[in-house]
């Protein structure tokens, strides 16, 4: 092996998954990571099975997952008005037909579990470092950062998401495009909130399905739930996961409730959504696919 410096960019949740299972093999992984400083921003996971199972071969994060927070048990559909169209099993069994439970976690707190066996490992973390550029040579690479920094090892891997810079300079190179993503007409609320009484008994992702609306929850700790409603809107607008202040919470929070209302929504989907703590919203794109190259 000519260098045994592996450049991973992005220190999300891929990023220290990869930096951790290269570390294990022998390599000397350095995490890039666009942020100066990663915040407590975002909603939430819900981590199956096979999930847990990497998670597991990176060491006791899978384990802080379950003391974390319930296994899911079912899945659960209800017509908007709460009537139950459907119930399965199918979660407290994967237990036993996939050896792992599916749970659902914060992702900030996923990730800073993440970045601590990251530190705990001895695998370096450079924060603030933007990747611009690439320079591929036969045996190694050059990354180039901003600010004019640059650090060559000996292959690098992107984990710097859909619209990553790594995965638009090595499609360049083929002289593929991405092309642009268009806005699909819908738009996700996201929310934490306190679970509700009537939901805790049976930890559960749980569906609703009203016209032209949907929403689906689950439980992140013993005590909170995240939910995520749709909803048709004019415009959308990407994610930036940011949260929203207060005030901008509450007159979202006003409206969404009203309509729910207004819409004859289950009660507890009213209270789930009316009570959250922290609220992100974003439109949802799509991204035409790729040609295969000849
Ligand atoms: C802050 C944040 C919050 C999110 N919250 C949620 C959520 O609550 N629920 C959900 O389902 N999905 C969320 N997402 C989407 C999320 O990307 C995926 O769900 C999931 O985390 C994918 O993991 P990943 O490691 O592939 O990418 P990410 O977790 O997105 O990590 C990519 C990392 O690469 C960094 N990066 C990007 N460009 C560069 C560059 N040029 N140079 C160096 N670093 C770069 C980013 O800052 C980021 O930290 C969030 C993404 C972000 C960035």
């Amino acid at each position: 092996m000519a260098s045994s410096k592996v450049l991973i960019i992005g220190c999300g949740v891929a990023g220290p998954v990869m930096a951790l299972l290269l570390k294990k093999k022998g390599y000397n992984p350095i995490i890039f990571e666009r942020a100066e400083a990663l915040g407590d921003i975002g909603a939430s996971f819900l981590i199956c099975p096979n999930g847990l199972k990497v998670l597991d071969l990176v060491g006791r994060v899978s384990r802080r997952l379950l003391d974390n927070g319930p296994s899911i048990e079912w899945l659960l559909d209800y017509r908007a008005g709460g009537e139950e169209l459907g119930c399965s099993d199918i979660p407290s069994n994967s237990k036993t037909l996939y050896k792992k439970p599916a749970v659902g976690v914060k992702r900030t707190l996923l990730a800073s579990w993440l970045r601590d066996m990251v530190k705990d490992n001895g695998i370096e973390l450079r924060e603030g470092w933007s990747l611009e550029s690439i320079d591929e040579m036969d045996h190694d690479v050059t990354a180039h950062f901003a600010g004019g920094r640059s650090e060559t090892g000996a292959f690098l891997v992107g984990c710097d998401l859909l619209r990553a810079t790594s995965r638009r300079l090595l499609l360049g190179k083929q002289g593929i495009s991405d092309g642009l993503p268009s806005f699909t007409g819908l738009a996700q609320t996201s929310g934490i909130s306190p679970t509700p009484v009537s939901l805790r008994a049976r930890p559960s992702l749980r569906n609703w399905y009203g016209v032209n609306m949907h929403l689906v929850c689950y439980p992140i700790t013993h005590e909170h739930t995240s939910w995520e409603l749709t909803l048709p809107e004019d415009s959308g607008q990407e994610a930036s996961w940011g949260l929203f202040d207060s005030d901008k919470r509450q007159a979202i929070l006003g409206h969404v409730v009203e309509r729910l209302r207004s819409e004859g929504w289950d009660e507890v989907v009213v209270e789930l959504v009316g009570s959250a703590q922290r609220l992100i919203k974003y439109g949802i794109f799509d991204r035409p696919s790729l040609e295969p190259k000849q």
